[in-house]
C-alpha cells in the first residue's frame, strides 16, 4: 500500500507544471521534482535527497539576476507563507511560494510567470498608450505631468507644447482612414526623432501631440524644439502609393509662469495654438496672458451667438445686383446681420467665422435660406434671391433636403435662388462637393462662385464643377480705375466667364469710375455701394420699382469716353 501511494505521489509530483521542493529544517533537500531542477538548471545528482540548500544553488546555472518580489525576507525563525519573486538573467521571471512548517522545513513551489507578467505588462501598456503610434495617451502623460509638477519644488521652468497637424484632414478626407493613420504613426516617428533627453511625446487624440520639455533653459529651448518639429512635418511623408505634404502648428507653455498645474498649462499651450494657427499655421506661438481675455470674449461671444437664432436677433439685409443692359435688379444677394442685445450690431466678419467652428453656422444658414427664399417671393419674378452658403454647410449638413425644404415651403421657383459658395467648398472634398453641386442643379437652383480672384481660382475648378456664375471679388475693382494690373485681372475674368459660358458679377462697385472700367472691360452685372449699401428688405422693394431712375445712369452718360 505504501509503496503505491509513494509511486502515485511520485508521479503527480512529476505531472505538475510547477517545481515543487523540499527541505528539512537543517535546509536538505527532501524531495524535488523534475521541474524544479529544469527552472533552476540543476544537475541531476543533486536532486537526490540530503543535499544541502547552499550546494544546489551554487550548481544552479539559471543565474539570478535580481529578486524582484517585494517582501523582504522574513526574520529568522519565521513560519507561514512567503512569496517571492526572482528575475533571471535569461529574462525569466519565477515566483517561488515557501511555506514553512513548524519544524522548520520548508516547501517550496516554483512557478514560471513570465508569460503572466508579461501580458499584465501588456495591458498596462495598452492603457498607457496609443495604440496607433505607441505614443503615450493623454492619460499616461498626466500621469508624467503629476509627476513632474511633485519633484518640481523648486519651481524649474520647463515647456508644453501643443502640436496639431494642418491639413491632415484633408489628407483624411481624400486618402481614406487606413492612409490617414499611417501618416499618424510616421508622424509619430518623425516628432520622436526631434526628441532629446528629458522630451517626452504625447498623442492626445486626432492629429494632436503634446511634448513636455524639461531640464532645459526656455524659453530658447522650447522655441528651438518647436522649429525641429515644424520642419521636420513639413517635408512629404510617402504613404505608399501617395505622397502628402501636411505641417504643425505648435502652442507652448512654460511653466511655472504660464501655470502650476497640468489644466492651466494644457489649457494655455492650447489657447497659444490656437494663435499659431489663425497666425497662418505651421507656425508655434507662446502663450501670453491677454489671450485668455481674447478667449474669454470669444467664449462670451459663442455662448451669445447659441442664444441668438432663437431670441430673434438675426435679420437679413439685401444688396441689388445691376444689370447695366437692361438697368434692372437682376438679383439680391441676402446679407446676414445679428441685432445683439447689448453690443449693437455685429459683422458677419465677426461671427460667421466662429459660428463655421461651432457648427452653429448650420442651424443659422438653414435659417437664412428659409427667410431669404420666404422674401424673394415678394419680389418681381425676374429677380433671383443670392443666398451665401458656407463651406461647413456644403460639408456636414443635409443641405439638399434644407433648399428642397426652403423652396417649398416659400413656393419660391427654384431658378429664382442662387447659391453662393466659396472655393473651399470645392476644396473640401471634391467628389462629395461635385455631387452636391449636380444634385443642387438637378433641383435648378443656380450656383455661384464667390470671391473669385482672391483663393486658388483653380482653372480646373471651373471645367469640373458644373457653376453657374463667377463674382469677382472687390478687391479687384477697389483700384480697377487706377491700377492697370487690376484692370487686366478684371478683363481676363470677364472673358474667361464669358468663354466658358459662365456669367459674372463684379462685386464691390463704389464709384462712378470703377462702373465705367469695369462696364468697359466687358461685365455686365455689377452690385456695391454705388447702387445701393445692403437695406432691409422694404427698402429693397423700392430699388427694385425704381432703379432705372437712379441717378447714377444719367451720371454715367455724361462721363466722358476714354
Ligand atoms: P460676401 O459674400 O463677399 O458679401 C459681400 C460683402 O461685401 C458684404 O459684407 C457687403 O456689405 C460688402 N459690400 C458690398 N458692396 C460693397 C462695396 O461697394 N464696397 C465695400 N467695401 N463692401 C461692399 P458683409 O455684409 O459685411 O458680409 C461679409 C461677409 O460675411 C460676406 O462676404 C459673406 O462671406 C459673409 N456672410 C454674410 N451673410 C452671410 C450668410 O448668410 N451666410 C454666410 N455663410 N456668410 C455670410
Ligand atoms: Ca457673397
Ligand atoms: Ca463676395
Amino acid at each position: 500500500m505504501l509503496v503505491e501511494e509513494n509511486a502515485l505521489l511520485r508521479l503527480v509530483l512529476e505531472e505538475l507544471p510547477h517545481g515543487l521542493c523540499m527541505f528539512d529544517g537543517q535546509d536538505r533537500l527532501v524531495l524535488a521534482n523534475r521541474r524544479y531542477a529544469e527552472m533552476w538548471g540543476i544537475p541531476e545528482p543533486l536532486t537526490r535527497p540530503g543535499t544541502a540548500f547552499k550546494t544546489i544553488m551554487a550548481a544552479s546555472t539559471a543565474n539570478q539576476n535580481q529578486q524582484t518580489g517585494l517582501k523582504a525576507m522574513p526574520p529568522d525563525g519565521w513560519s507561514g507563507v512567503h512569496v517571492r519573486e526572482w528575475t533571471l538573467t535569461d529574462g525569466r521571471i519565477i515566483q517561488v511560494t515557501v511555506t514553512r512548517l513548524p519544524d522548520a522545513s520548508t516547501i517550496a513551489l516554483h512557478e514560471d510567470i513570465t508569460e503572466r507578467r508579461r501580458s499584465q505588462e501588456q495591458v498596462v501598456y495598452l492603457a498607457g498608450h496609443d495604440q496607433l503610434t505607441g505614443l503615450l495617451n493623454l492619460a499616461a502623460m498626466r500621469a508624467v505631468f503629476e509627476e513632474l509638477l511633485a519633484r518640481n519644488a523648486a519651481g524649474d521652468e520647463f515647456a508644453v507644447l501643443c502640436l496639431d497637424l494642418d491639413k491632415f484632414k484633408r489628407v483624411n478626407d481624400s486618402f481614406g482612414h487606413a492612409v490617414g493613420d499611417q501618416l499618424l504613426a510616421q508622424v509619430a516617428l518623425r516628432i520622436q526623432s526631434c526628441l532629446r533627453h528629458d522630451e517626452q511625446v504625447a498623442r492626445l487624440g486626432g492629429d494632436e501631440f503634446l511634448i513636455l520639455q524639461c531640464g532645459t533653459t526656455q524659453p530658447e529651448s522650447s522655441k528651438s524644439l518647436a522649429k525641429r518639429v515644424i520642419s521636420a512635418l513639413s517635408e512629404p511623408f510617402n504613404l505608399g502609393r501617395s505622397v502628402a505634404q501636411i505641417g504643425v502648428s505648435v502652442g507652448i507653455a512654460i511653466a511655472p509662469f504660464d501655470g502650476i498645474c497640468p489644466d492651466d498649462l494644457l489649457k494655455n499651450a492650447d489657447l497659444a495654438l490656437y494663435r499659431a494657427k489663425a497666425d497662418g499655421r505651421g507656425t508655434w506661438r507662446y502663450f501670453e496672458p491677454q489671450m485668455n481675455a481674447k478667449a474669454e470674449a470669444r467664449r462670451a461671444l459663442e455662448a451669445d451667438l447659441r442664444v441668438a437664432l432663437a431670441q430673434g436677433q438675426f435679420h437679413l439685409v439685401y444688396q441689388p445686383q445691376v444689370s447695366l443692359l437692361t438697368r434692372k435688379v437682376t438679383g439680391a444677394e441676402a446679407l446676414l446681420r445679428w441685432q445683439h442685445p447689448k453690443r449693437g450690431n455685429i459683422s458677419p466678419v465677426e461671427f460667421i467665422g466662429l459660428a463655421e467652428e461651432t457648427g452653429l453656422i448650420i442651424d443659422i444658414g438653414r435659417w437664412v435660406l428659409a427667410q431669404a427664399c420666404l422674401d424673394a417671393m415678394q419680389w418681381q419674378a425676374s429677380v433671383r434671391v443670392a443666398v451665401n452658403v458656407s463651406a461647413v454647410q456644403f460639408a456636414q449638413s443635409n443641405l439638399l433636403r434644407d433648399v428642397g425644404n426652403a423652396l417649398s415651403n416659400s413656393a419660391l421657383p427654384a431658378d429664382r435662388l442662387e447659391i453662393e459658395i466659396t472655393e473651399s467648398v470645392l476644396m473640401q472634398d471634391e467628389k462629395q462637393s461635385l455631387a452636391l453641386i449636380t444634385e443642387l442643379r438637378d433641383l435648378g437652383v443656380f450656383m455661384a462662385l464667390d470671391d473669385f480672384g482672391t483663393g486658388f481660382s483653380s482653372l480646373s475648378y471651373l471645367l469640373s464643377f458644373p457653376l453657374h456664375r463667377l463674382k469677382i471679388d472687390r478687391s479687384f475693382v477697389q483700384n480697377v480705375d487706377t491700377n492697370p494690373k487690376a484692370r487686366s485681372i478684371v478683363r481676363a475674368i470677364a472673358g474667361l466667364g464669358n468663354n466658358l459660358g459662365l456669367a459674372t458679377t463684379v462685386e464691390g462697385v463704389e464709384t462712378l469710375d470703377q462702373l465705367k472700367v469695369v462696364q468697359s472691360e466687358g461685365c455686365i452685372e455689377v452690385q456695391g455701394f454705388l447702387f445701393s449699401q445692403p437695406c432691409p428688405h422694404s427698402e429693397l422693394l423700392d430699388l427694385i420699382h425704381n432703379l432705372n431712375h437712379s441717378p447714377v445712369w444719367s451720371a454715367l452718360e455724361e462721363m466722358p469716353h476714354g
